[in-house]
C-alpha cells in the first residue's frame, strides 16, 4: 500500500505530499472524518512516504521500510489503539518512553493514535505534554471520527485535515471489484454506507440487510412490549461493544427515512429503499417533531458511546426515550 492505493481523498493526500516536498511537515496532524473512509490507510501511507528511501515523499510500498510499516513492525512507526474501549494513560506513558529514542531505522518517527477521541481525559492531558514540546523528528497523526470529543487544547496543537465521505460511484466500483455485482443489494448498501467504504465492505458480509431489518423491527415493537424487553435489547446492544455504535448508525438511517417520508417529493432520499412499505406505515404514526426527537436521541447516545461512557446505561436510556417508557 502507498498513497497510490488509497481510494479517493486526493486533496487531503496532496496537502501531505506538499508538506513533505516543501520540508514543512507539521509536528501533529489530526485526521477527522467518518469511520471507514480510509483515514488510517492515509496515515500509514504518510508514514511510508516519510520514511521511504526508494520513492521519497511518496512511498513505494515495496521496500523493507514500507513493508514493515504496512505490517506494523517498523520500530519508528508506532500505532496506538484503544484497549477495552479506551486509550489509557499507561498506554500514552509507554508510548512516550519509546518516543525518547531517536529514529532507529527511518528518517522520522511517526506516531499514529487511532480513535483518538477514546483517550481518557488523563491520557489526553498526558499526550498534550508531548504535543506541546514535540520531540525532534517525530510526527503525530491523531485519527478521529468525533472531533468534538477531543480536548480543545489537543485540537489546537494539530493541523486538522478533514476527510470527506467518498462519492457513491467510487464505493460502487470498489465493492463490485471486491465482491462482484449482487443484484438488488448494491444500491441500498451504497446509500447506507454514507460514503464509508469500510462500512460498505462490512455490510457485504453475512446477512447484513436482514439483521438490519430485524433491528428496526425490534426497536419499533418495543413500545408495545414490557420494560424487560427494552432492557434485554439494551443488554444485547451493550454486549456488542464496538458494534453497538454501528447499530446506532443504522438506527439513525431508520429515523432519517421516517422523517423523509413525511415530506412529499423527498421519497427518493430514503436510504433503506428496500423497506419503503414499512417505513411509510411507521412514519404515519408520528409527527415530524417526534421523529426528529427520536433521531436526536440516537445521535446523542452514539456520541456518548464515543465518549466512552457506560454502554449499558447509555443503551437503556436511549431505548427508554425512544419508546416513551419510564425507566
Ligand atoms: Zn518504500
Amino acid at each position: 500500500m502507498s498513497f497510490n492505493a488509497v481510494k479517493g481523498h486526493e486533496r487531503q493526500i496532496d496537502v501531505l505530499r506538499q508538506s513533505m516536498k516543501s520540508g514543512r511537515v507539521a509536528h501533529a496532524y489530526l485526521f477527522a472524518g467518518l469511520e471507514g473512509i480510509g483515514k488510517r490507510l492515509v496515515a500509514q501511507s504518510f508514514a511510508q512516504a516519510i520514511n521511504c528511501r526508494k520513492k521519497p515523499d511518496e512511498g513505494c510500498g515495496q521496500c523493507p521500510s514500507c513493508l514493515k510499516i504496512a505490517q506494523q513492525i517498523h520500530p519508528d512507526c508506532l500505532c496506538l489503539e484503544p484497549e477495552d474501549g479506551s486509550i489509557k494513560i499507561d498506554q500514552i506513558r509507554e508510548l512516550q518512553s519509546r518516543m525518547a529514542y531517536y529514529p532507529f531505522e527511518g528518517k522520522r518517527k511517526v506516531i499514529i493514535v487511532n480513535d483518538a477521541e477514546k483517550m481518557t481525559p488523563q491520557a489526553g492531558n498526558c499526550l498534550l505534554k508531548s504535543l506541546e514540546e514535540p520531540p525532534p523528528d517525530t510526527v503525530f497523526v491523531l485519527i478521529t471520527q468525533e472531533l468534538r470529543a477531543l480536548l480543545s487544547t489537543i485540537v489546537s496543537r494539530c493541523q486538522i485535515i478533514r476527510f470527506l465521505p467518498l462519492p457513491p460511484h467510487l464505493i460502487q466500483h470498489t465493492i463490485e471489484e471486491r465482491f462482484g455485482r449482487r443484484e438488488g443489494m448494491t444500491d441500498v448498501l451504497i446509500s447506507l454506507s454514507g460514503g464509508s467504504l469500510g462500512r460498505a465492505c462490512m455490510m457485504m458480509e453475512g446477512d447484513f440487510l436482514l439483521e438490519r431489518a430485524k433491528l428496526f423491527d425490534r426497536v419499533t415493537r418495543l413500545s408495545d412490549e414490557s420494560i424487560s424487553a427494552t432492557l434485554s435489547l439494551a443488554g444485547e446492544l451493550a454486549s456488542m461493544k464496538d458494534e453497538a455504535e454501528k447499530k446506532l448508525e443504522l438506527l439513525k438511517t431508520w429515523y432519517h427515512d421516517l422523517m423523509v417520508c413525511k415530506r412529499r417529493g423527498l421519497q427518493e432520499r430514503v436510504v433503506n429503499a428496500d423497506l419503503i412499505e414499512k417505513i411509510e406505515e411507521e412514519s404515519s404514526r408520528f409527527t415530524l417533531k417526534d421523529l426528529l426527537a427520536k433521531w436526536r436521541v440516537v445521535r446523542d447516545a452514539q456520541y456518548l458511546l464515543r465518549r466512552n461512557v457506560n454502554t449499558q446505561v447509555a443503551m437503556e436510556q436511549m431505548l427508554i426515550a425512544l419508546t416513551g417508557q419510564r425507566g
